[in-house]
Order: structure tokens, then C-alpha cells, then sequence
């Protein structure tokens, strides 16, 4: 398979993904945010699918910012520009340096800290991202990555929220799933599915 192949493989993988799950991010949502983040992630993907053969026609640096770029402009929310600088900046890591994959998404992840202003520990989809760049970064094998990611993502229940919606709760944000974080979990697992 070609990269864009892979990708186009990858994002329709995704898409489906979350489309199934909507229901339950936007539950997740309702108990700390304001319940649109199955809502929001779905217009943004499933606008991604629509397009995929669009998006995905220039070589893997291009077709990541192209896919970013429909995501800053679908998904809105504090989520939207934050999943799109992740593609966007995955794209222009890979453009810059193409063989290392660890190292560009550990950067690309960076990149979302900075746009967000936000830390690992903070209840948000960083306590996903940084575990798996993490694990990527050992080439951990693809099964392994996606269970560091469904336990990162379970483990934001007992974490106070200190960044996006969730933190005007303070203590009452404790309890609770961060619905970026399972959606996070769920892209891992959808692209390791994919790529593995
Ligand atoms: P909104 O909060 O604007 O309704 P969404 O519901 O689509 O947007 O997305 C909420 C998710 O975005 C949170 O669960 C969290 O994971 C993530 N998030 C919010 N703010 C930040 C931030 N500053 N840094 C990283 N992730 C964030
Ligand atoms: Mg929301």
C-alpha cells in the first residue's frame, strides 16, 4: 500500500470510529462540558471521508495538512484547531524530517500543547497523546500502544481538569472521563487497526 492508501485507510478507519462512538463522547461531554464533542468530531470526520480521495491526493505531508485544515474547519469546538494543528504539524514535521514517524508526531503533539496552552495531567487530550507518543517513541508494538491509550484515557476520571470547559467545574470535573481523551483512544486505535 502506498502512504496515501494507508492513510485513506486510516481515516475512513477513524471516521467510522467516532461516527459509532458519538453518542458516548457526547455523554462524556454532557457530564463536564457542554455535550456537543461526539457531535463536533463526527461533522469533522465525516467531512474528512467525503473528501478523502481530495484530501489525501498529494504526497503524506501535503494530504496530513489538507486533512488538518478540514478539521479546523468541521469540527469547532476548542477541539477542532487543536486536532487540526495535530495533522498540520505532523505533516510539516514529516515533510522535514520523513523517516522518523516517533519523533514528528511527538512534535506534532508538542504543537498541540502549545496551541492549547495545556500540559500532560491537565484532563484533556494530551493525557492520551503523550503516553502514546511515548510509546511510539519505544516501538511498542501497535496492540500495546492502543492499551497504553485506552488506559491513559481512563485514568482522566480521577484527574481535576485544568484546561477547556471541563475546569470551570474544579473538584466536580473529578469522576468523569475527559471526552477529548476517548476520542483520542479511539484514533490510536482506529489508525494502530489500520497500520498494524
Ligand atoms: P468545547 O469544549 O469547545 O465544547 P469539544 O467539546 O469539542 O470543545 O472538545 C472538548 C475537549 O477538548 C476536551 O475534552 C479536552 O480533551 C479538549 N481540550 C479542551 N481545551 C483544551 C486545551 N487547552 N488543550 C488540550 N485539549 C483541550
Ligand atoms: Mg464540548
Amino acid at each position: 500500500m502506498t502512504d496515501q492508501a494507508q492513510l485513506r485507510a486510516a481515516l475512513a478507519a477513524v471516521a467510522a470510529s467516532i461516527a459509532a462512538h458519538a453518542d458516548e463522547l457526547t455523554a462524556l461531554d454532557a457530564a463536564i462540558g457542554d455535550g456537543d464533542h461526539g457531535a463536533n468530531m463526527k461533522r469533522g470526520f465525516d467531512a474528512v471521508s467525503a473528501d478523502l480521495d481530495t484530501l489525501t491526493r498529494h504526497p503524506l505531508p501535503e494530504a496530513l495538512k489538507a486533512v488538518g485544515m478540514k478539521l479546523v474547519m468541521t469540527v469547532g469546538g476548542a477541539s477542532g484547531p487543536l486536532y487540526g494543528t495535530l495533522f498540520i504539524s505532523l505533516g510539516k514535521e514529516l515533510a522535514i524530517t520523513p523517516d522518523d514517524y516517533a519523533g514528528s508526531f511527538a512534535r506534532a503533539v508538542d504543537a498541540v500543547a502549545a496551541r492549547g496552552r495545556s500540559a500532560k495531567g491537565q484532563k484533556t487530550m494530551l493525557d492520551v497523546l503523550y503516553p502514546v507518543a511515548d510509546a511510539v517513541g519505544a516501538r511498542r508494538p501497535p496492540n500495546e500502544i492502543v492499551a497504553v491509550a485506552h488506559d491513559a484515557a481512563a485514568a482522566t476520571r480521577d484527574v481535576l481538569a485544568a484546561r477547556g470547559r471541563a475546569s470551570f467545574l474544579g473538584e466536580r470535573s473529578i469522576g468523569h472521563v475527559d471526552p477529548g481523551a476517548r476520542a483520542s483512544a479511539l484514533i490510536v486505535e482506529a489508525v494502530a487497526g489500520v497500520l498494524s
